[in-house]
């Protein structure tokens, strides 16, 4: 039905920003005038890829009092504006045909994120959690990249405990709340150890999932755990893309 529904009304048609009509001369479903105002990050944190303004170098204020378990992490968009409202869209309306355009976005940037990567892997979702949505974004979003660039995906982790939404907490309490509520899927130990592996996901918040992820990932002997999300919350003492 789908494939059906995909061939009489193709939804790469319209921009998945504004709705107009796309007239094939642009990519990643995304109208040119739309494409102009992407808050696409520019200058980055070198540890945790969140956007700095024009004044600010080197590390950024929270990685020079937090260490992460990831080697680097790297975003495409500042979380703000469009890209909220389409990230929101897909995540929450469950949009799942937005997963190609965006990962389109990723697919864009990879090159230029410079993040190694020997094996592909996403955020998990529980399996509770799964059976409500029916798809994991950052999954969707993985396998695009993946495909793309010729790199096995693999499910290396699974998410072994359900905990409360990060939404609504603070950093210290994030990583409290995702403590031990991941494993990694024990047949996978051999494509872990002494690899590079990429975690992608959709947001990067605190970074205290993707870390929590990477924690475990060395444990199992990875070499190095590089992260790369579509979006990244910009710092809350800035404006994005200023
Ligand atoms: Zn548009
Ligand atoms: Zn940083």
């Amino acid at each position: 039905m789908n494939k059906i529904l995909e061939i009489l009304f193709p939804s790469d048609l319209k921009c998945i920003f504004c709705d107009e009509e796309l007239d094939g001369t642009t990519s990643n479903s995304t109208c040119a005038s739309c494409y102009k105002t992407l808050p696409f990050i520019k200058s980055f944190c070198p540890r945790c890829g969140v956007s700095l303004s024009d004044n600010e170098e080197g590390v950024c204020f929270n990685c020079k009092n937090t260490n992460y378990n990831f080697n680097k992490a790297r975003a495409v968009f500042d979380y703000s504006g469009d890209v909220l409202k389409v990230v929101h869209k897909f995540k929450y309306a469950m949009l799942k045909d937005l997963s190609k355009p965006l990962a389109g976005f990723m697919c864009d940037t990879f090159v230029l994120a410079d993040l190694e990567a020997d094996v592909v892997c996403s955020v998990p979702l529980h399996a509770n959690r799964m059976k409500e949505r029916k798809f994991n974004q950052s999954e969707l979003l993985a396998k695009v990249l993946a495909d793309k660039f010729k790199l096995p995906y693999v499910e290396l982790c699974v998410k072994v405990k359900e905990n409360s939404s990060q939404t609504s907490l603070d950093f210290k309490s994030r990583r409290e709340n995702v403590k031990d509520v991941y494993a990694v899927n024990k047949d996978c130990k051999k494509l872990i150890k002494g690899k590079t592996v990429l975690v992608v996901d959709d947001i990067f918040t605190t970074g205290a999932t993707c870390n929590e992820i990477a924690r475990i990932l060395k444990l199992a002997g990875a070499k190095d755990v590089n992260v790369f999300t579509l979006a990244h919350t910009p710092a809350p003492n800035r404006t994005p893309n200023s």
